[in-house]
């Protein structure tokens, strides 16, 4: 849901959220003045391009590009949307957004707090009852299902006793009835009678994206009925909307989630640090949940259990998320039970290699293509022959892409030498394109920026004024009176000055932080104005690049007017370039 919020709220969280210290609980990083450096949490690196600045409060990577402001870092972090991100740094410090809900949402945003609350307290009393007399029995169950005791710290599983004790413990906490009936943890039965719901089972916490408790899953000791028992909807509990172990398969640097049945398949893979997975709250898959894995990563890897339930659960999973666009793949179990299983009998390593080879739904793709042509018409044909082509390119087994040629060729009338030569070519295509990548992620941004060292030279001495500009009004002075805003690059330069001259000319100091965190392109905003360039006359380093500027804008200027015969090109022109280089600067 969009929500909209005024200005000085997003300044409220973003001057109660200090970035290095939301940062700091992600990357670990060493100070040197005001600019702190780590490794990147948003790309794979050995040597640190990830700064932050604690002035400026902004951050940026030299290595992926990725910049802002702490609300931009928590949105990749987080995998949160904006307006969830300003919900998520809101709590965090505590900002009341009440106001801001509308009618009745402020009763509801109260009353999920106080839920958030009971859970949090009731998911510390199991924890501690795991860990104590009554909760040996419980104990001892997941030993027997090789859960070590980090698993248990970071899952928060805990034990419900028998009886009334946890009533009892929210009461003494100073909680009242009916709260804690609103919260789940307790039933309220016809007579009127309030007791504990779960009583001697394993309790698993169902934490959301933003960290919070929103429920529980009970697994019963024994052999008890139900077996699982899992918190009732309540003001902040929607099954539909949330899937056990989000919150930290959201943030993995894989580009998949793994889809598996219960919370013990989730967490069992957590203890082969396989940190992707997630499992329904006790519902089959819902729409909303497909819709949220697809906003999350886009890709999932179904691994329900190899029996006739789990396998008649995969295809309505398969039907669900490919309706909605994601890209499905389906681990395949053989002989095993679980992923738990598979794992014991035949390794992770094994786990893993499945993981990456799990077949794609390729017939859903084939289909899902041809809706998109009218194969009758010549033309439209071919291109249905050509997307194909992409798509069977990317099949790893060359059998595998043998099957669908033909099956497509006696489709279609098309010879299967026809397609196979589109394959391959769409193949060569693809190889180019990983090659580029490769060479991208190799090379340094110095190299990249360096094949055009001119125009590179006179764009970064533009961002270095533009920092300038943004901390100090003389230096904003002394640019407008040497410079128009047509000298600064077309595009996100140019903007830039213009919001900044805006800023300066309203009578008010450019706040560096809000400029970030109301652009769109917030990390190349952040990448300009985030360095604190040592540099101790910046009135003089600011000349100096005004200088260049305006003797590029100049020449650009009269290479424009030869162009256009406004004036002779030849000597003339020599004999003011050599004039202008000579006035204007030292730049060779
Ligand atoms: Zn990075």
């Amino acid at each position: 849901m969009a929500q909209f919020f005024p200005e000085t709220l997003i300044q409220e969280i973003m001057d109660k959220n200090d970035i290095v210290d939301v940062v700091s609980s992600y990357v670990s990083m060493k100070r040197s003045g005001t600019t702190l450096k780590g490794l990147c949490p948003f790309h794979k690196e050995k040597t640190p391009s990830f700064t932050v600045s604690s002035d400026k409060q902004l951050y940026y990577c030299f290595g992926c590009s990725n910049g802002g402001t702490v609300i931009n870092f928590i949105m990749q972090a987080e995998n949160l949307d904006f307006t969830e991100t300003v919900k998520y740094l809101a709590e965090r410090a505590n900002v009341d957004l009440s106001r801001f809900e509308g009618d009745g949402g402020a009763e509801t945003t109260h009353l999920r707090s106080i839920i958030y609350k009971i859970n949090s307290e009731s998911a510390k009393f199991f924890y501690n009852c795991l860990f104590g007399e009554p909760g040996q029995a419980a104990r001892e169950y997941l030993i027997g299902r090789e859960l070590s005791k980090g698993i248990i710290n970071k899952f928060g599983i805990g034990y419900a006793p028998e009886g009334n004790l946890l009533l009892a413990h929210l009461r003494q906490q100073g909680f009242d009835d009916n709260s804690i009936i609103q919260s789940g943890v307790v039933v309220k039965n016809d007579e009127g009678n309030v007791y504990d719901r779960f009583r001697n089972r394993v309790i698993f916490p169902i934490i959301d994206r933003r960290k919070n408790i929103i429920g529980f899953g009970g697994r019963v000791l024994g052999d008890g009925i139900p077996k699982y028992l899992n918190s009732p909807e309540t003001a902040a509990f929607n099954k539909s909307y949330n899937l056990f172990g989000l919150n930290f398969a959201k943030s993995t640097k894989d580009d998949y989630l793994i889809l598996v049945e219960g919370y013990t398949d989730v967490i069992s893979l957590h203890q082969n640090k396989i940190t992707s997975a997630v499992a329904t709250l006790g519902t089959a898959l819902t729409p909303e949940q497909a819709r949220l894995i697809k906003r999350i990563k886009g890709e999932v890897v179904i691994a329900y259990d190899s029996d006739e339930a789990g396998q008649k659960a995969t295809k309505r999973a398969i039907e669900l998320l490919a309706g909605e666009d994601v890209v499905v793949r389906v681990l395949t179990m053989g002989d095993c039970k679980d992923p738990d299983d598979y794992i014991k009998k035949h390794g992770k390593g094994a786990f893993e290699n499945q993981l990456i080879n799990a077949k794609v739904q390729i017939e859903y793709k084939i289909s899902k293509i041809q809706e998109k042509y009218n194969l009758s018409n010549i033309d439209e044909k071919v291109k249905y022959i050509n997307e194909l082509a992409a798509e069977f390119a990317k099949i790893k087994s060359p059998v595998e892409r043998e099957v669908y040629i033909s099956k497509i060729s006696d489709e279609t009338g098309v010879s299967a030498d026809s397609i196979l030569s589109e394959v391959k070519r769409s193949l060569a295509v693809t190889e180019r394109k990983t090659k580029m990548e490769a060479f991208k992620a190799t090379a340094s941004v110095g190299v990249i920026k360096n094949i055009n060292p001119k125009k590179a030279n006179v764009i970064r001495a533009q961002k270095q004024l533009l920092n300038l500009i943004s901390i100090d009004k003389n230096i904003y002075k002394m640019t407008i009176n040497n410079l128009s805003d047509d000298d600064f690059e077309e595009g996100t330069i140019r903007d830039l000055f213009n919001e900044l001259k805006i800023i300066y000319e309203s009578g008010a100091l450019p706040e560096v932080k809000l400029i970030v965190a109301q652009a769109s392109n917030a990390a190349e905003i952040a990448e300009i104005l985030h360095d604190n360039q040592n540099i101790t006359d910046k009135q003089l380093a600011a000349k100096e690049l005004i200088g260049l500027i305006a003797k590029e804008a100049r020449l650009k200027q009269m290479f424009k007017a030869v162009k256009d015969d406004e004036i002779p090109s030849g000597q003339k022109l020599l004999e003011l370039d050599r004039y202008l280089r000579k006035e204007v600067g030292n730049d060779k």
